[in-house]
């Protein structure tokens, strides 16, 4: 009975609905519509792009059409970033205003194949630099509080997905845990896969040796449903692994809590996800463990190599090829493409170029970004040895609940990269992780969160079925 009660909240449930009476699929599309304007209307800023004509389109394609796949009528919202045929993606940023890609980025094929209806694009900090989701025009708010942040750079998708009570999916991406903060703070389920696991296809680049397409949805079951489809072989990129998830319950796990991570976190974050732990003994057993390379170094090696990675990315942004341009009249080319970078770019994207240019500069490269590579393998290892003792590793998602826009403005940079300390490990490390809801703290969601070894996102599936029992 309990079972059939958590099987009616899946998207699973409900594209069978679909497939088998249609109206199924118009009516949550008829009412997920509502609820997404009425969210622009409150000024919730979820929505980058919706465009009602080519939905309604998609719907009709649906209607006649003969393959009725596992995704037949759900309506997904992807991140910025995630390139959509014909519908302007520009990663949350001004410069890429009106860049419409003549291509599908892969997921979205194979959501589509699936017989997904792309709903919109959402909201994200400008090209994922950011845990907020304040560096950019259109910033989400917390459902939950709408004086407070989302979390970032996938505010919108995590947002929205809260924020839904319709039959829904999302997709995100991240870097440096661009997923899993954005989960925790509007008290989501998602999952982010190993490096390489899903195409980066379409994806446009932060940092292309951690960039990761994940997702996003109200609890495991639809969080894996989506990993499924969109995981697996592709020729478009050279880094994806050729290996693909299926959602498989597997045996009780020895799992430890990285007590360094845990111990950095607030009080009232800490005493939620004790709570939650001290739950979950009655099914696994939970050890202590502690990462002080991990702690010690790992934000440091992750903002040397993003930012160095995404310093060359964005060097392509010159107002020639996509996005915005300006009269070029008189002007030589490099006062034209510094004129269209200072205009457009954030100042946190400004920042994130001058810092990567330096750390790779001829004399200072030794010092700073072979360095940090150095010291990611080292880092990568530490995981491993723990690995060979325990199936999963525990932290809380994020050290806070979601903070208020007023004292986000109040951190200096390098308080707010600090934040990222519990999710920037795995990131670095290329490790599959799941954030799920451990409870609430004054009204607000509290993210734990459980990293994986390389490939073995069943065992974050177990764990969240785990996490979910009520
Ligand atoms: N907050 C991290 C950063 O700003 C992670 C962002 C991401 O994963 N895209 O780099």
């Amino acid at each position: 009975m309990v079972n059939e009660m958590v099987l009616k909240e899946t998207l699973k449930y409900f594209a069978e609905q679909a497939r088998n009476d249609f109206s199924a699929a118009e009516e949550n599309l008829h009412k997920i519509i509502l609820e997404l304007k009425a969210s622009e209307n409150k000024g919730l800023n979820y929505i980058e792009t919706y465009d009602e004509e080519n939905v309604r389109t998609q719907l009709t394609q649906l209607k006649s059409s003969e393959k009725k796949g596992r995704l037949f009528g759900v309506p997904i919202t992807v991140k910025d970033a995630i390139c959509v045929k014909g519908v302007e993606s520009k990663a949350g940023s001004k410069i890429l205003t009106g860049y419409k890609p003549t291509f599908d980025a892969t997921v979205i094929t194979k959501l589509k194949e699936e017989g997904a209806i792309i709903l919109a694009k959402t909201t994200q900090d400008e090209f994922g630099f950011g845990t907020f989701n304040t560096n950019t025009e259109k910033v989400p708010k917390n459902p939950f509080d709408n004086e407070r942040s989302c979390g970032g750079s996938s505010g919108g998708p995590a947002g929205f997905t809260a924020y839904t009570s319709r039959y829904h999916g999302a997709l995100g991406e991240s870097t440096g845990g661009s997923i899993a903060c954005p989960s925790s703070f509007c008290g989501v389920t998602s999952l982010t896969p190993t490096y390489g696991l899903v195409s980066r296809y379409g994806l446009i680049d932060y940092a292309n040796s951690m960039d990761k397409v994940g997702s996003v949805g109200r609890n495991i079951d639809d969080a894996s449903l989506l990993l499924e489809i969109i995981s697996g072989a592709d020729e478009k990129d050279s880094t994806n692994l050729g290996e693909e998830f299926i959602a498989d319950e597997g045996p009780t796990q020895k799992v430890a809590i990285i007590k360094d991570f845990f111990d950095n976190c607030d009080d009232s974050v800490k005493k939620v996800v004790q709570a939650k732990i001290d739950k979950m003994k009655e099914f696994i057993q939970v050890d202590e463990i502690e990462l002080p390379l991990n702690i010690k170094y790992s934000l440091a090696a992750y903002y040397i190599i993003a930012t160095s990675e995404a310093s060359t990315n964005l060097a392509k942004l010159s107002g020639l090829r996509y996005g915005k341009q300006k009269d070029p009249e008189g002007k030589h080319f490099d006062e034209y493409f510094s004129e269209i970078r200072s205009e457009n770019f954030t100042e946190e994207a400004k920042r994130r170029i001058i810092l990567g240019t330096f750390a790779r500069m001829s004399g200072f490269r030794d010092a700073y970004y072979l360095k940090a590579m150095k010291v990611r393998t080292k880092l990568i290892n530490e995981f491993k040895s723990a690995f060979s003792k325990y199936d999963l590793l525990l932290t809380p998602t994020m050290p806070i609940v979601a903070p208020k826009f007023d004292a986000i403005e109040q951190l200096t940079p390098l308080q707010n990269y600090a934040m990222d300390l519990c999710t920037v490990p795995a990131n670095l490390a290329g490790l599959p992780h799941a954030s799920c809801n451990a409870g609430m703290s004054n009204g607000m969601p509290v993210g734990l969160m459980a990293i994986a070894p390389h490939l073995a996102e069943t065992r974050l599936y177990s764990f969240g079925r785990i996490m979910e029992m009520k």
